[in-house]
């Protein structure tokens, strides 16, 4: 369905080509004209959306939308996705100082940015954090980034702020952007006496995945207990696993591998994401060798943010870890395949053809 040569591709497969030219026939909720496509070079196509989902492309419909859209040759493409945004903190760098996020992006003092950033937390507050949360949705839908996956600090001293005010943007925007809220341990789960109680309350309250960051505890082995800790929870409230790991220049760091080492032992195959993992960077190379069979074996899914360090893990595995950046880098969000897609005039004046 998705090629220009529809006409010559189904001209072998008369019978099947006439049933889906009687579909294509109907009338479409969505007609998208003169849009350019990936792949495709200048030649247009057109597309045609019918009760969520993509039902034609060709280069001239038989049908009519209910809702006619002119991409007047711009490129539309699939909706993006953020598998990972901190969304309760955006828009706060005016209440922290340059020098927290200057630690943060030497890879050297990430725990020191952490603990600097933390700061604000003191003030947190449902009212503040859903106006900023608010704005940067918004602005996230108008550029076709229509899935995210939010990340909202729990800790003594964010209490449950963050994650009620993004649940209240989740369902405030419904239909249009596809929040996932995740009850993220910022500050730690065994360092951090309240976090276990609160982490399960806002389970309770209706976040969607269960996210920790068991490097930042002191011990190895009160990182094993982070990770546990996790999966017990999102055992229990049957959610998925979100964890930021290894985020710091230590070679010795292993919570990558005990998130795996979790995964297979629980059978949480595809319901567990690992992000950062900077330190894989830096480990040798019998190691790496060893965590990639046991990556291949099972995954805690990669997903690598790009700057936010100084040694970004993807430039090192596409050379280390050749898995990591071609067969294993997929994201298990279950997201419906839907016909959100985005007609691009210009970077500055994207438009959303639908939700
Ligand atoms: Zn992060």
């Amino acid at each position: 369905m998705h090629t220009l040569a529809l006409d010559q591709i189904y001209s072998k497969y008369p019978r099947q080509y006439s049933s889906l030219r009687s579909e294509m026939a109907q009338a479409f909720d969505i007609a998208i004209r003169r849009a350019r496509l990936r792949g495709h070079g200048d030649r247009l196509a057109e597309i045609g959306i019918r009760d969520g989902r993509i039902k034609a492309i060709a280069e001239r419909l038989d049908g009519k939308g209910a809702t006619e859209i002119d991409a007047c040759g711009n490129l539309v493409t699939e909706s993006f996705v953020n598998p990972h945004l901190h969304l309760c903190k955006v828009w706060t760098l005016p209440m922290m100082e340059e020098e927290a996020l200057k630690a943060y992006q030497s890879m050297d003092r990430a725990m020191a940015g952490i603990e600097l950033a933390s700061k604000i937390k003191e003030k947190y507050a449902e009212s503040w954090i859903v106006e900023n949360a608010r704005r940067a949705v918004a602005l996230a839908a108008l550029y076709g980034n229509l899935h995210i996956r939010a990340f909202a600090d729990i800790d003594s001293k964010a209490r449950l702020e963050g994650v009620k005010a993004l649940i209240r943007i989740r369902e405030e925007f419904r239909g249009i952007v596809d929040i996932q809220v995740v009850a993220f341990a910022q500050d730690g789960i065994v360092r951090e006496p309240s976090a276990t109680e609160l982490m399960h309350q806002a389970m309770g309250l209706g976040a969607d995945v269960v996210g920790g960051i068991p490097w930042i505890e002191f011990t190895s082995a009160d990182a094993a207990a982070h990770v546990r800790s996790c999966f017990d929870l999102a055992q229990e409230f049957n959610k998925d696993v979100s964890m930021l790991l290894d985020d710091a220049s230590d070679p010795d760091l292993r919570t990558l591998e005990m998130m795996a080492v979790e995964t297979i032992r629980r059978g949480y195959h595809g319901r567990a994401l690992a992000h950062h993992c900077r330190a894989m960077s830096l480990y040798p190379m019998p190691y790496v060798q060893r965590l990639a069979r046991l990556l291949a074996a099972e995954v805690p899914h990669g997903h690598v943010d790009p700057g936010v360090g100084e040694i970004p893990v993807s430039r090192n595995c596409s050379r280390r870890m050749s898995w990591s950046a071609s067969a294993r880098m997929t994201f298990p969000m279950r997201i419906t395949p839907t016909a959100a897609t985005t007609c691009w005039k210009s970077p500055s004046s994207p438009r959303t053809c639908c939700g």
